[in-house]
C-alpha cells in the first residue's frame, strides 16, 4: 500500500495518523464513527493524555474532593442495601487510575465496606492497565475488555467519569428531506481528510420520532450505538446482581440536534480531522439515549441531575472546609478554585451530568438523586 501524499510531504506525521490516513484513502472514506473508534484507541493506545503534561484533565486529576465524594456515595449505597457481604465494584475507563485510588482510600472509613470490595476494571489499553496497576499498588484488581463480562452473581456498584463520551457516534445529517451519514474520506486535490454525506437507510431508526418530524434542514443527530449498547449491559446487569450504575459525563439530558464531535490537544480545541490518532476525540453523551437502553433492559432510570449539584448534595463544599482546615497554606488557596471548578455553572458544574439506573424496587433515592415529577 502506498502511503498517503500528506505522509511524504509531512515526515512528522505518527506512525498511528500514517495508519489511519492510509486506511481510510483504501476503504475510499469511513463512516465518523468508524473514524472516531479508530482514532480513539490509537490515541488511547499511544498518548499520554493525561494531566498538566498530557492533552486534557479530567474531574479526579482536579480534586481528590472528587473521588472522595462518589467514595461516599458508594458507600451510602452499600448502607442502603443492608450492607452485603460482597461488593462488586467496577469502574469503566479508569484512565490513570485515580478516581478508584481515591474511591478505595475513602473505603477505608468503614472497614466493612472496604473487605466487602473486590475491584474491577473495563479498560481496553494496556498502557494505562499498567498506569492503573500502579495507581493502585498493592490492592487487587481484575481487568476487563467489555463491560459484559463483569460478574453478575454479586451486588454491584459500577461507575465511570469520561467514559461514555470517548465511544463512537455515527453523525445523521438532514439534506433536502432526507437523512444522510457524514464520513470521512482522503480528498487528493487538497491532500487532507474531510467531511461528506452519503445516503443513509436506517437513520430513522435512531432519531427520536418527535424530532425527527421537527428537523430543519442541516441538522445533525448524533448516536452512539455502543454507548447504548453498554448502558443496556450494564442496566440488566444491575437488574440482575442488584446494587447501581453511575456514569459521569459531558453532555446533554435530552436528545437533541447537534454536532458536537471535538477534539483537544494540549489542553486546547484543535481540528477533529487533523493528526487523527494524536489527539482526543469525543462527542456529547445523550443520557436520554442511554437512560432509555438502561430502562428497556430493566433497570430503574433516576432523572438526571448536573455535576455541580450531585457533589454539593454529597457535601464537597463541606468537605473542602474540613480539608482546607488542615493544609497548607497554599493548598488552601487551591481547595476552594478546584471545587469551584467541579461545581460552578460557568466551568463543569452543569455541563456534566450525572445518570444512575439500579435494580427496580429501592425504598430509597439513591444520595443525589430525587424521583422525577
Ligand atoms: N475516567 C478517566 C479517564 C477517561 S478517558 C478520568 O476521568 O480521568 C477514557 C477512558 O476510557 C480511557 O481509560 C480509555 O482507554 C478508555 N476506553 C475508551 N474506549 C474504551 C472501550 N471501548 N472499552 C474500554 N475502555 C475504553
Amino acid at each position: 500500500m502506498q502511503p498517503p501524499p500528506a505522509a511524504s510531504k509531512n515526515p512528522e506525521l505518527s506512525k498511528q495518523t500514517q495508519d489511519l490516513l492510509a486506511y481510510i484513502r483504501e476503504k475510499g472514506g469511513i463512516s465518523v464513527a468508524e473514524y472516531m473508534q479508530r482514532a480513539v484507541s490509537a490515541y488511547y493506545a499511544h498518548a499520554r493524555p493525561f494531566g498538566k503534561e498530557g492533552d486534557f484533565i479530567t474531574s479526579p486529576d482536579i480534586s481528590q474532593l472528587f473521588g472522595e465524594m462518589i467514595g461516599l456515595w458508594c458507600a451510602d449505597l452499600w448502607m442502603q442495601a443492608g450492607r452485603p457481604a460482597r461488593i462488586m465494584l467496577a469502574e469503566l475507563g479508569p484512565g490513570r487510575g485515580t478516581l478508584m485510588a481515591d474511591i478505595l482510600r475513602t473505603a477505608r472509613n468503614w472497614p466493612d465496606f472496604d473487605a466487602a470490595l473486590s475491584v474491577h476494571l473495563v479498560e481496553t489499553s494496556p498502557q494505562l492497565r499498567a498506569l492503573q496497576a500502579q495507581a493502585l499498588g498493592d490492592r487487587q484488581a481484575q481487568w476487563h475488555d467489555d463491560a459484559a463480562s463483569l460478574p453478575k452473581d454479586t451486588f454491584s456498584l459500577i461507575i465511570s467519569n469520561e467514559f461514555f463520551d470517548a465511544l463512537p457516534v455515527r453523525q445523521f445529517i438532514r439534506r433536502q428531506g432526507a437523512w444522510h451519514e457524514r464520513y470521512v474520506i482522503w480528498d487528493e486535490a487538497e491532500a487532507a481528510l474531510r467531511f461528506t454525506t452519503r445516503p443513509c437507510a436506517d437513520a430513522e431508526a435512531w432519531i427520536p420520532k418527535a424530532l425527527q418530524q421537527t428537523a430543519p434542514d442541516g441538522s445533525v443527530f448524533e448516536y452512539s450505538e455502543q454507548s447504548c449498547h453498554i448502558a443496556a449491559t450494564l442496566g440488566a446487569h444491575v437488574a440482575q446482581s442488584g446494587g447501581a450504575c453511575l456514569a459521569i459525563d459531558y453532555g446533554h439530558a435530552q436528545s437533541g440536534f447537534g454536532d458536537t464531535l471535538q477534539a483537544v490537544s494540549r489542553h486546547e480545541y484543535a481540528d477533529v480531522l487533523s493528526a487523527p490518532g494524536t489527539r482526543d476525540i469525543t462527542a456529547h453523551v445523550d443520557f436520554d439515549a442511554l437512560g432509555a437502553a438502561a430502562a428497556a433492559a430493566g433497570a430503574a432510570v433516576w432523572p438526571v441531575v448536573t455535576q455541580g449539584a450531585f457533589l454539593g448534595t454529597l457535601g464537597i463544599h463541606m468537605r473542602a472546609q474540613q480539608l482546607a482546615a488542615r493544609a497548607t497554606p497554599q493548598q488552601q488557596a487551591q481547595i476552594p478554585l478546584d471545587v469551584h471548578r467541579l461545581t460552578a455553572p460557568s466551568a463543569m458544574g452543569d455541563l456534566f451530568k450525572v445518570i444512575c439506573w439500579q435494580k427496580k424496587g429501592a425504598a430509597l433515592a439513591p444520595a443525589g438523586f430525587a424521583k422525577g415529577e
